[in-house]
């Protein structure tokens, strides 16, 4: 049996943060019938803690951390009207975060990072079962990874679409016509079974890749702010919520830093025209944004997003004035290092280019590794610049319209921008600036654009 009309209902970790916000996304959940799927985040603050395990702490800090979980889960256990099997449960959990903790202080790594942080999302999906069963709901906890199968790739695993579709068909479908489903964000498995993750802020991208897998009529993406906002709020209070977005739009602004939805979302939501909702568990009334395929009159400025943690690299050829082939070859090296370029521009005797280093969970991740360098040092002169900041204007026609330089960095006198790449993409403008100046160069900008 097929549900025309099935929605995927996403929480984020502030949205599962303690007993009450719990409650209140049931609320959410029950408020419409057609949700049939729920996607759930870990507890705030669960996974930088037990990213931080990961990492490999001594015994002390480690046991700090530890407690610090277990007070978050203990919390919302306490609460419950019957807590017996439950706790039990998520005392299963804890002990297998305590061995793979000391795992990891011992040795790290990716593989063993990804199973310690995917507890977060088991413990908040237990414990959310429990709730709504405590309200005499019927829902059954379903664990994701039996139908998320990804690739190898630990901290950032690439979903396998093809296959999460063929069993989410035969596995989860059946189970919409019995009970609500409550599942986990952000994780997945690899071909041996081993525990993936997709990345920092993953679970938007789970229930947009649930939402195509099974035909959804809508993916609802609940967090704390209610809905796209012409920047962060918490940035540039002003900031106005976006009713109504276009995909690309929406897409290019969670490219460009805009945390509210992760970077790869709306991908499958493209792919299969699934529109996407964006709003706030703690004030459901006050409606949100609706991510689709059109909007009417989309304006030349749209939003701007801010990414920090960027590093730039600056590659001098010690002989390419007229000579040929120094791209490619950087590319090249790149490449053989999967290292993939986000912004760059050239002049005759070098090349400037930034390397996301946000988004993924394990520790060790940077793409700039000892041996990329020395092998590009070979090549050329390499200079690294790190906290720098991106920040995009996102809009529409931007490379079609006039002024659009004048407007922008007209106000931008005070400072220091690193580099600029426009005209590639007609949706987007960048820039880097020093990290330190990131927010008052939004502020400024935002003030002049959209207040
Ligand atoms: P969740 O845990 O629910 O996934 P996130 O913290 O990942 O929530 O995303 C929500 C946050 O995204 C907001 O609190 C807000 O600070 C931030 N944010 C960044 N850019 C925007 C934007 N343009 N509109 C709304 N929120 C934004
Ligand atoms: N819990 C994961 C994180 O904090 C995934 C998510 O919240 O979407 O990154
Ligand atoms: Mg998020």
């Amino acid at each position: 049996m097929s549900y025309p009309q099935t929605v995927i209902a996403k929480f984020g970790g502030t949205s599962v943060a303690d007993y009450d916000a719990m409650n209140r996304s049931a609320d959410v959940v029950l408020a419409d019938e057609n949700v049939r799927v729920v996607v759930l985040s870990a507890s705030a603050g669960i996974t930088n803690l037990l990213v931080a395990l990961a990492s490999g702490l001594e015994a002390t800090e480690r046991f700090v951390k530890l407690d610090a979980i277990r007070k978050i889960q203990y919390d919302i256990v306490e609460r419950l009207a019957n807590p017996q099997i439950i706790r039990e449960e998520v005392e299963r959990l804890l002990e297998n975060i305590t061995t793979l903790a000391e795992a990891a202080s011992l040795a790290t790594s990716t593989a063993l990072t990804d199973e310690l942080v995917s507890h977060g999302e088991l413990m908040s999906t237990l414990l959310f079962v429990e709730i709504l069963r405590e309200r005499k709901i019927d829902a059954q906890w379903f664990d994701i990874r039996k139908i998320m199968r990804t690739n190898d790739r630990f901290g950032r695993a690439e979903p396998d679409v093809a296959t999460l579709a063929e069993l989410a068909n035969q596995q989860l479908q059946p189970r919409l016509a019995q009970s609500l489903v409550i599942t986990q964000g952000f994780i997945g498995s690899e071909a041996k079974g081993r525990t993936t993750t997709l990345g920092r802020g993953g679970s938007d991208y789970t229930a947009a890749l649930l939402g195509e897998a099974l035909h959804a009529s809508r993916v609802d993406i609940w967090t704390d702010v209610p809905g796209i906002y012409t920047t962060d709020p918490r940035v540039v209070p002003a900031a106005k919520r976006i009713d109504k977005i276009a995909f690309e739009e929406a897409a290019e602004m969670a490219t460009f830093g805009a945390k509210v939805l992760h970077p790869a979302t709306l991908m499958p939501a493209v792919r299969s025209d699934i529109p996407v909702f964006v709003g706030s568990s703690k004030d459901p009334k006050a409606g949100g944004t609706l991510v689709c395929n059109k909007t009417e009159n989309p304006p030349l400025f749209r939003a701007l997003a801010l990414r920090r943690k960027q590093t730039l690299v600056t590659l001098n050829s010690l002989s390419m004035l007229h000579s040929h082939g120094f791209l490619a070859e950087v590319f090249n090296i790149l490449a053989q290092h999967n290292v993939s370029v986000d912004l760059i521009t050239t002049s005759e005797v070098s090349i400037a280019l930034t390397l996301d280093t946000t988004g993924s969970t394990s520790n060790s991740d940077s793409p700039l590794t000892t041996s990329l360098l020395t092998e590009l040092s070979s090549l050329c002169r390499v200079e690294v610049e790190e906290n720098l900041a991106l920040i995009a204007i996102i809009g529409n026609k931007l490379s079609q319209a006039c002024g659009v330089g004048k407007e922008v960095f007209g106000v931008l006198d005070p400072f220091n921008i690193r580099m600029i790449c426009y005209g590639a993409s007609s949706y987007n403008l960048c820039f880097l600036v020093p990290g330190d100046d990131a927010e008052k160069v939004v502020q400024k900008l935002h003030h002049n654009l959209f207040e």
